[in-house]
């Protein structure tokens, strides 16, 4: 049996939920292994940094970050290993660029980890290989930074090939989670006193069971049944494959949120077909409609990629008209930038760099404008909410989630975390609720 021996272990991450999740498997798999995981890496005999490939900001990040682990291992003989999806894609040059690298260890490797810090990791010192089934953790180990909310991985990556997008390349295919692993999961999640699961995958409306074919619909419905989990959320929905079974599923439920993220990238439809996005602006506003003829009181959130290749003028002022029809609860935009190997860094990035950010700026003024509006709507109403921590400055200011992912800020005297409380909002601004506890059911 591996035996890490106390071994000092930090983990950086870096991007998105999935990735996070996977740090929280990977502290889970060598706590588990006798590692004692560090606070920093100048505590640390080993620092695994968990890398996104998906922007090339985190991937600039990142190398700033390897820049500043040199001088450590220099003074202390640091190992580093690299994981995730920039190791995965960009192994040659990081060797290249950063020889004081030891290991680079690909997503569908983590389970190697424990044998390999064993032997205190050796030749070869890549190891990328792809599994093109799902493998299965033993995920009562993975150690999560809520003790409130739980992700809860059903698939990884992607048969989509968006024009942009270098998670087919990192990820690799779409592979399915068993419904039967999953909902074991979220059973132990409840009887561990999770209140809420949060339903990972690239693309969860693909979801398929490998054993009997059930879909993310009856993923849902059946999670729904499990006592203990109040609130039951899901990220990322290809609007694509978003269809009215799905909306009908939610809406039945009495656990979905009515929340959901549906990506629409742009609001031409031009734009969307030289993205390869499946969909066109009409299709993606008519599955809106359903949903909010289904749960009026449902929140939207939404990505935003602006200056794509020959995006104009008129294009983007459809993104912007899209963004003030549909009245986001929030979103999340970026400009557009090439990523190596995908079909759009074929294209000339032609939009310039000043118009992406004008473009860039204008989207999150009109947004912010949106979500003051949205949120001085909730002004005088009492509604749930899921607190998920307290503040760091004044321990009596505690935070939490309302069903439509707001965050709300309220004062309580007594320690409320994990818990549901009702919040009569006297407040807000654009990115934010504040309210008084007016109950804690
Ligand atoms: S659906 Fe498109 S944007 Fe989303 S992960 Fe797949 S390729 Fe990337």
């Amino acid at each position: 049996m591996t035996d890490l021996n106390g071994l000092a272990v930090y983990i950086e991450t870096f991007g998105c939920q999935m990735n996070e999740n996977d740090s929280e498997r990977i502290a889970g798999l060598l706590a588990a292994a006798g590692a004692r995981l560090a606070d920093r890496p100048e505590e640390s005999q080993v620092t695994i940094v968990n890398t996104c490939a998906v922007r090339a900001k985190s991937e600039e990040k990142l190398f700033s970050y390897l820049g500043r682990l040199r001088s450590l291992k220099k003074k202390t003989g640091l190992v580093v290993v690299l994981a995730g999806c920039v190791a995965q894609l960009r192994r040659d040059k990081i060797l290249d660029r950063n020889p004081d690298v030891d290991f680079i260890l690909g997503p569908d490797n983590y389970h190697r980890l424990p044998e390999l810090l064993e032997r205190r990791l050796g030749q070869p010192r890549v190891l990328t290989a792809w599994s093109k089934e799902w493998r299965e953790d033993d995920r009562r180990h993975c150690l999560r930074r809520s003790p409130v909310s739980a992700f809860v991985t059903v698939m990884e990556g992607c048969d989509n090939f968006c024009a942009y997008c270098i998670v087919p390349f990192t990820r690799g295919r779409e592979k399915f989670r068993p419904l039967r692993a999953v909902l074991d999961e979220v059973r132990t999640l409840a009887g561990e006193g999770y209140k809420e699961i949060q339903f990972l995958g690239q693309n969860v409306n693909s979801y398929r069971d490998p054993a009997t074919g059930a879909v993310f619909r009856d993923l849902l419905t059946a999670a729904d049944e499990i006592e203990g989990i109040e609130w039951i959320r899901f990220i990322t929905s290809h609007p694509k494959n978003f269809n009215d079974d799905m909306a009908e599923a939610m809406a039945r439920s009495s656990h979905v949120c009515r929340q959901i993220h549906l990506p629409l990238q742009s609001g031409s439809s031009a734009v969307l077909e030289r993205m390869k996005r499946g969909y066109s602006r009409e299709s993606y506003l008519e599955k809106i409609r359903g949903l909010r003829s289904l749960m009026p009181e449902i929140c939207l959130s939404t990505d935003i990629i602006v200056g794509f290749p020959g995006e104009t003028e008129s294009e983007f002022s459809e993104t912007l008209a899209a963004l003030r029809d549909i009245r986001y609860a929030n979103i999340f935009s970026f400009r557009y930038s090439p990523r190596p190997g995908t079909s759009a860094a074929k294209l000339t990035d032609d939009v310039p760099f000043e118009v992406k950010r004008r473009r860039l700026m204008e989207v999150q003024q009109t947004q912010k404008a949106i979500q003051t509006g949205i949120h001085e709507g909730f002004i005088g109403r009492t509604i749930r909410v899921l607190c998920q921590g307290k503040s760091k400055k004044d321990g009596r200011v505690y935070s939490g989630r309302s069903e439509g992912y707001q965050v709300v800020n309220f004062r309580s005297e007594t320690d409320v975390i994990g818990r549901f409380v009702q919040v009569r909002i006297t407040s807000s601004g654009p990115y934010s609720l504040r309210g008084e506890l007016s109950g804690i059911p």
